[in-house]
């Protein structure tokens, strides 16, 4: 027979799996002998075989739960239904990972109109029994009956005001007697059945209901955002009630072991006398600052501040902890490790170090990474309180404030008069790039987590709001609505892009700093790591921040970026557009002096850190106007017959837009496919790196460039295209009289690329893995399609487990990124390798190929 049902004496703290969270910490904390009420868990295994069963409580399972109520029983002297000694319990969720809030609880079960004069007796206190009672059928009613609490705090106030009182401790014994009989005409009314008098009855509804809740709406899109699979299930917990309401000698309460903002070694929390449960959360009372209580149950409080003392020391992290306090005994009803900001998971993983609790290892394990971002970025006071007008996906930290502009141009037009402005687009798409990098910030209705603005956003270090539905954006009025309120171009905002949140004007920010305890983790990192890190970096700017941060050098210097400005592109399109070879070279001449500036000025940032320059990889279409915008503009002047030479112009533009129209962008004319069709565009700017290092290297510096070729796929590509730029580094070498050393390399980025690493390493002096092609290329998917239009169902429908966008895909992409290094290194024993893309941002184990 299957095992469903255990007692909190026969658990512990490893059974997450099985008792859930909840359980196995009440199990642990019974185990080591904290004043735990006594009770016993039903396992997640059970609730599986509930749903497996189609939503019905197998025989085995009741039974189970029938004679661990019988335990329970003898344990505390009580029994469930008895009119003279009821025992009451509590029906509590718990699921393996902490869901706080999002399933339900049902408190002072087993309750009804015998028991509830047996407890008024035994307790001498009437009228916190009939009050106990009341939030009973109210609580049962809510979690089982589905009927809305609305009806029963409306009839509540009513008799409340008809009484006259303010507050319910006003109410009397007598008074909620009559709340009771309203309470119980609401239920039948709207849930159509009697309130059910059977104490077990009540149970087993109960706890099928918390089964049920595994799966309500918040609890599914909870699970989807913190990427909790849904197959786990949740455990229940049946505990015997303790009252924190029965009378100012008890109360109930949340405290922390330390501050969970700033990571403060000092307990941390609130409490409020007479009072049960969500009382403290509900916000209907103010609840007190936990050091009173010093003063008002100075034994409780010694006996609380000893406890969190061994939950902490026990459980060797901060702990999120429960209490409730009946007649002057303390009960403990629930510890876990406690959510807390990135400064105090910085702060605390230190200082458990010092306190010899943790080693630093486990310190760095203790923070997330993903979290660390939220610390390198200006953010919102947290002092403030926001008046949140839409949220959307949090999909780049950092807060920025400014006017709302609908458009690219418009917005790179503002930020060249020093205006702070926020670009509000639908989507973005690489057209609106220039915006993007103008404005403070990005937010998109429409869009995803990876999708382009998001992508770009966070490449730059920019905060950007994506799929923020809510915003009803009219670009011809330029405006958007959410619900009533308008927001017009020009008006200020304030975005969070570590929330998703979005507040109207402006308000008050903090600047990024590393604490002292942050620079002394990330010591300990460089330890410990087995990777080194660069940063993406297009210029000198960024390439200091990069070097601030400690990053070991740049792996991607993407050249486009610099094509991309707006005094460059007419250049860069009279290159694009040339009929003859001589047009180009002259475009190519005019853009050569900017690029080698540009290395020029990173090169002498970084100096002796390596910099991997990438050459041009994108199709040039991109760098041309958008096809449908220009059809519209001939179109325009055939009919208004107006200016017959911009016509003209513009037809001709039109043919060449045509011309390098391609079907599929993602599999066309592009990396080093362009390289090999217009050898001109990579000699220039092999010329302007050779230039750039002589210069620098005459100043005495030192440098470590690494020039990379990308999209290779075939060995011959790279021989040619190193061929290429051998030949003009030892050209321009020979003409400055300096010699250089510097190394060439690929990006693997295609499958046929990984698979033949062994032939590429030959012509190849390191790899860099570009995942995010390679994910594209091996699963055959556009990113943009793929992410617009059918990804999230995949998802959904468990084709995928995850993004492999975000997370790599280790059984397929790995592995072909397995296999580049197994076979490169086989050529070339000391090949250096590295992963350049979004998955080396993730804290996905991306790094198991690599070693
Ligand atoms: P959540 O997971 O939403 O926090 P809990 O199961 O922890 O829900 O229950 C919420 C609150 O109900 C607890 O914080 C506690 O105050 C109260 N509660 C739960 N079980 C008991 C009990 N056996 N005795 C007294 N209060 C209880
Ligand atoms: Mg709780
Ligand atoms: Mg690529």
């Amino acid at each position: 027979m299957n095992k469903f049902v255990y007692m909190f004496d026969e658990g512990h703290s490893k059974q997450k799996e099985l008792l859930g969270g909840k359980g196995a910490n009440l199990a642990e904390m019974t185990r080591i002998g904290l004043p735990v009420p006594y009770g016993f868990t039903i396992s997640t295994e059970a609730c599986n075989a509930y749903y497996s069963a189609k939503k019905e409580l197998p025989t085995e399972i009741e039974l189970q739960i029938l004679e661990a109520l019988h335990s329970l029983e003898e344990h505390t002297g009580k029994k469930l239904g008895d009119p003279t000694n009821p025992l009451l319990v509590s029906v509590r969720s718990g699921a393996v990972h902490s869901m706080p809030g999002m399933m339900d609880t049902v408190l002072n079960l087993g309750m009804n109109d015998e028991t509830v004069k047996g407890m008024a007796s035994l307790t001498n206190n009437p009228r916190f029994s009939y009050d106990s009672y009341r939030r009973f059928i109210q609580m049962f009613s809510d979690v089982v009956l589905k009927v809305d609490g609305f009806y029963f705090e409306q009839l509540l106030e009513e008799i409340r005001e008809a009484k006259g009182y303010q507050t319910d401790p006003e109410m009397k014994a007598e008074d909620w007697k009559e709340v009771i009989l309203g309470y119980k005409e609401i239920v039948k009314k709207h849930a159509k059945r009697n309130f059910p008098e059977d104490p077990f009855e009540q149970l087993f509804l109960s706890v099928t209901a918390v089964f049920d809740s595994w799966n309500n709406q918040r609890a599914i899109v909870y699970r989807r955002l913190q990427k909790i699979p849904g197959h786990l299930g949740t455990a229940v917990n049946i505990q015997s009630m303790v009252f924190g309401n029965m009378g100012n000698d008890s109360g109930t309460g949340v405290a922390f072991t330390r501050n969970p903002s700033t990571g403060e070694s000092k307990l941390y929390g609130e409490y409020l006398i007479n009072a049960q449960g969500e009382d403290v959360v509900a916000g209907i009372r103010t609840p007190q600052p936990i050091v009173t209580l010093k003063q008002e149950m100075p034994n409780v409080y010694e006996q609380f501040v000893n406890t969190c003392q061994i939950l902490e020391n026990h459980y060797q992290d901060m702990q999120d902890i429960e209490f409730t306090v009946e007649r002057g005994d303390l009960f403990i009803l629930q510890t876990r490790t406690g959510k807390r900001t990135a400064e105090a998971a910085i702060r605390i993983a230190v200082e458990l170090v010092n306190e010899q609790i943790i080693s630093k290892k486990e310190a760095l394990l203790r923070v997330d990474p993903e979290q660390l971002n939220q610390l390198l970025h200006r953010r919102i006071d947290d002092s403030f309180k926001r008046n949140v007008l839409a949220k959307g996906l949090p999909a780049s930290p950092g807060a920025a404030t400014g006017r709302v502009v609908f458009d690219a141009d418009e917005a790179e037009r503002l930020a060249k008069e020093n205006q702070k402005v926020i670009l509000v687009r639908p989507e973005t798409t690489p057209d609106d790039i220039h915006g993007i990098v103008a404005a403070e910030a990005t937010v998109t209705s429409r869009g995803g987590m990876t999708s382009h603005a998001a992508v770009v956003a966070r490449g730059m270090g920019k905060a950007c709001i994506c799929g923020c539905e809510v915003l009803k954006i009219d670009l011809k009025s330029q405006q958007f609505k959410v619900g009533e309120t308008i927001v017009r171009k020009g008006d200020v905002i304030t975005i969070d892009g570590s929330t998703g949140e979005m507040m109207v004007g402006d308000i008050p920010m903090i600047e990024p700093k590393l604490s002292k305890e942050f620079q002394l983790l990330l010591t300990w990192a460089d330890a410990e790591r087995k990777l080194g890190v660069r940063a993406n970096a297009d210029n000198p700017e960024d390439a200091k921040k990069a070097l601030d941060f400690g990053a070991g050098g740049i792996g991607l210097c993407r050249t486009e970026h610099m094509f991309m400005d707006s005094k460059r592109i007419p250049i860069v399109q009279e290159m694009i557009l040339a009929d003859t070879f001589e047009e180009r070279e002259e475009a190519l001449q005019k853009l050569l002096p900017m690029q080698q500036k540009d290395f020029e000025e990173i090169f002498e940032v970084m100096q002796e850190h390596p910099v991997t320059i990438r050459l041009l990889d994108p199709p040039l279409h991109e760098f041309l106007p958008n096809k449908e915008e220009l059809l519209v503009d001939v179109t325009t002047l055939q009919i208004t017959e107006g200016n017959t030479e911009e016509l003209k112009k513009k037809e001709e533009l039109l043919r060449k837009v045509r011309l390098l129209d391609e079907a599929n962008p993602m599999l066309g004319h592009r990396g080093c496919r362009l390289g090999m069709s217009h050898p001109e565009i990579y000699m220039m700017q092999a010329k302007a790196i050779f230039h750039a290092l002589t210069n620098v290297v005459e100043k005495g510096m030192v440098v470590k460039p690494e020039i990379m070729i990308p999209l290779v796929g075939h060995v011959n590509e790279l021989k040619q295209m190193r061929q290429l730029v051998i030949s003009i580094g030892e050209q321009v070498m020979e003409e400055r009289g300096t010699k250089i050393d510097y190394l060439i390399g690929t990006m693997i980025e295609v499958p046929r690329a990984a698979l033949t690493a062994d032939q590429i390493a030959e012509e190849a002096d390191f790899f860099s893995f570009g995942t995010n092609d390679l994910t594209q290329t091996t699963f055959g998917y556009s990113r943009d399609d793929a992410e617009g239009k059918f990804l999230q169902a995949y998802i959904e429908n468990k084709i995928l487990p995850v993004n492999p966008f975000a997370t790599l895909d280790q059984e397929g992409v790995g592995k072909l990124v397995e296999t580049g290094v197994k076979l490169g290194r086989k050529t070339k024993p000391a090949l250096k390798t590295g992963i350049c893309g979004e998955h080396g941002a993730n804290n996905s184990p991306f790094n198991f190929a690599m070693k």
